[in-house]
């Protein structure tokens, strides 16, 4: 590899708002053949929209969405600020929290007013011995719907359900075009979330490879897998529960802008603007720059 190439690449991509962490890295991008996207907050905006409640025990709507949002107050995940943003909305005050605990693909936990409170998807409470059953059907429609649909327990209760959506990013699909194009021949989609809502987002980025309700370990492992066959694997992801997965990739690429602290260090490379068509921009150049090197 001569330096010189190298260091004409990283500079270029720099001014481009891409950071290259080493030489390696950006080589490395260059001979990916198969890339794995997150979904949240990567291949969609993670600009989620709450966009219904149900409760039960003849409980208000509005008690369902305070105590959620007041833990969801101290996550950084995408479905966090979009169910702190609906208590603003409603102009709700929110309580402080103690004990409070992330669980990376799983949900949040945490005490508010003295009660032991959960906000997280089906394994999480199942996990916990929470019964979802009551929602359960509620929850299926939801899912099918391409939303993803979070439960909220009082006290060991199932209190209610908290729905969601996202959108793709406009760039996903011209994105996923350009790497195929490029020689990027797998490409798949990892996500912690629902497969309803996992699979409507593939449709519309025009990715046929879908991974749902992947645990963080499972990211990894997959990453592993895509490894094994003899692949150079990158991934793609912006969250804490993709840092495993962005470390073991041959190449690490963070959505740094949106994303966490946790997967920008994770990563070989960080796109500092959020914008998805980066990662195709960045892949061009590593090709590009081993054309110059050989
Ligand atoms: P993705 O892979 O799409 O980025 P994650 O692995 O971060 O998703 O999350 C997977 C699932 O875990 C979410 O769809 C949700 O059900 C649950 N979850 C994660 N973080 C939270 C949170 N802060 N509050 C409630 N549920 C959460
Ligand atoms: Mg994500």
């Amino acid at each position: 590899a001569t330096p010189t190439a190298i260091m004409a690449g990283i500079g270029s991509a720099a001014k481009h708002g891409i950071l290259i962490k080493s030489g390696a890295a950006l080589e490395q991008i260059g001979l990916v053949n198969a890339l794995l996207f997150d979904k949240t907050g990567t291949l969609t905006e993670g600009k989620l929209q709450v966009t219904g409640i149900a409760r039960l025990h003849s409980l208000k709507q509005e008690e369902v969405l305070r105590l959620a949002a007041a833990l969801e107050r101290h996550s950084e995940h995408p479905l966090a600020q979009a169910i702190v943003a609906a208590s603003q909305e409603q102009r709700l005050v929110l309580p402080d929290v103690d004990s409070f605990v992330v669980h990376p693909g799983n949900g949040v936990s945490g005490l508010v007013e003295g009660r032991r409170v959960l906000v997280g998807n089906r394994r999480f409470f199942a996990e916990r011995g929470v019964s979802t059953e009551e929602l359960r059907h509620l929850q299926e429609e939801q899912e099918k719907a391409g939303q993803t649909a979070v439960f909220v327990a009082s006290e060991g209760q199932l209190i209610g359900m908290v729905s969601l959506a996202d959108r793709v990013r406009v760039e996903s699909r011209e994105t996923i075009g350009r790497l195929r194009l490029h020689g990027v021949g797998e490409i798949a989609m990892l996500t912690g979330d629902n497969r309803g809502a996992a699979e409507q987002i593939a449709r519309q980025a025009g990715v046929t490879t879908v991974y749902a309700e992947q645990f963080p370990e499972a990211k990894y492992r997959r990453v592993e897998e895509y490894r094994a066959r003899g692949l150079v694997v990158g991934m793609v992801g912006d969250g804490i529960n993709d840092a495993p997965a962005l470390t073991s990739a041959h190449v690490g690429i963070a959505m740094g802008a949106g994303g966490t602290q946790i997967a920008a260090e994770a990563a070989d490379i960080v796109i500092m603007t959020d914008d998805i068509a980066k990662v195709a921009d960045v892949a061009e150049l590593g090709r590009k720059t081993l054309r110059v090197i050989r």
